[in-house]
């Protein structure tokens, strides 16, 4: 059920009306949008009789929703998301880059690449403290000494942190050092740690998971969002193939497909949707051309000596090469402001 307030509906009406859908034992979703307030109903197990809200003041409609998602979608909020990290946005005018080694491995080599980022103008730095690796006999992350550094990143150049939680322990860990939380492609369909991110203050980056359709990375997304978490950014990392040129097959066509559907922000991971490092440049400005609303890339001082990924971390002067050549893309692809 989605209940489509009037355009001049007050403050009291809409609250009444969220007050409506919790005596019914139902969970109000109020999102304010640009011309009006629409209130998504979720936790019904059957269908909710519309005549209930029809005459409630301040309603203008009240409509069944017969799709698997709500809250992810534009018949809720017709405009775009713009999720606050700080004061750094995703999905408005300005491209979001993401930018950092795959882990953070020491307070040199995440301070090394921190630099070239802030250089850059980006204002988000990622690596992991917690990694999620194939073998458990790999580098697995500097777990809480890793947020640490991260954190120290975050004071001394002012970026945003985005850092990965592989569990519901390492959330709260991150909820201490961190400012976005990202969830990672093996866990899109962890449903407890979606849960638990869904009820977090700290915005959440999804990422699609490794054999995922499009509904299912966004039913993931509904998950945070049924908890009262709207601050979500799908990404695009590639899924896996029968391709063996790359690491995973970067689907660009989700972009606009994402877009149809959600007003969610997404961005494009060239670096795990390539899996080699000369092709993330160029799948970088593809994914911009497409209209993703950020990158999040990989980088590395030296990469030959990463301790994980580097076949596909760019080197400081890659970094520098991708932006340049990004930035222009987007100047022609973003909605020209109307004059
Ligand atoms: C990462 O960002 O380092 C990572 C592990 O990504 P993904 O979950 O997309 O594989
Ligand atoms: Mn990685």
């Amino acid at each position: 059920m989605l209940i489509v307030m009037k355009a001049d509906a007050t403050e009291a009406q809409i609250a009444h009306v969220c007050d409506v859908i919790t005596e019914l034992g139902f969970k109000p979703h109020a999102m304010p949008g640009a011309t009006r307030t629409a209130i998504g109903v979720t936790g019904n197990q059957g269908a909710v009789d519309p005549t209930r809200f029809e005459n409630l003041p301040g309603v203008a409609d009240a409509i069944r929703v017969s799709k698997p998602y709500k809250l992810i979608s534009l018949d809720l909020r017709p405009e775009k998301t713009i999720v606050r990290v700080g004061d750094a946005t995703i999905g408005g005018d300005e491209l979001a880059i993401i930018a950092g080694p795959c882990a953070i491995e020491s307070h040199a080599q995440a301070f090394a690449v921190a630099e070239t980022v802030r250089r850059s103008g980006a204002r988000f730095f990622r690596g992991g403290a917690f990694k999620p690796r194939t073998s458990p006999y790999a580098f697995q992350g500097l777990g809480e000494e890793g947020l640490k550094i991260l954190a120290e990143v975050r004071e001394a150049y002012g970026l945003k942190i985005v850092t990965e939680a592989l569990d519901e322990n390492s959330v709260d860990l991150v909820e201490r050092y961190g400012d976005m939380i990202q969830i990672g492609a093996r866990n899109m369909q962890n449903f407890s740690l979606l849960r638990r991110v869904g009820r977090s203050t700290l915005p959440v980056l999804l990422k699609r998971g490794l054999s995922a359709t499009l509904d299912e990375w966004l039913l993931a997304a509904e998950y945070i969002m049924s908890e009262g978490n709207y601050q979500v950014v799908l990404c695009e990392r590639g899924v896996r193939t029968f391709a063996q040129h790359t690491r995973n097959t970067l689907d660009l066509a989700s972009i606009p497909a994402v877009r149809r559907i959600s007003h969610l922000p997404v961005i494009v991971d060239p670096s795990h949707g390539t899996g080699k490092n000369y092709m993330v440049i160029p799948l970088a400005c593809a994914g911009v051309a497409v209209g993703a609303d950020g990158l999040i890339v990989e980088v590395h001082d030296q990469p030959e000596k990463a301790l994980s990924d580097g076949a596909q971390a760019l080197t400081l002067e890659q970094y520098d090469q991708l932006i340049q050549e990004v930035r222009p893309i987007h100047e022609v692809v973003a909605p020209q402001p109307v004059a």
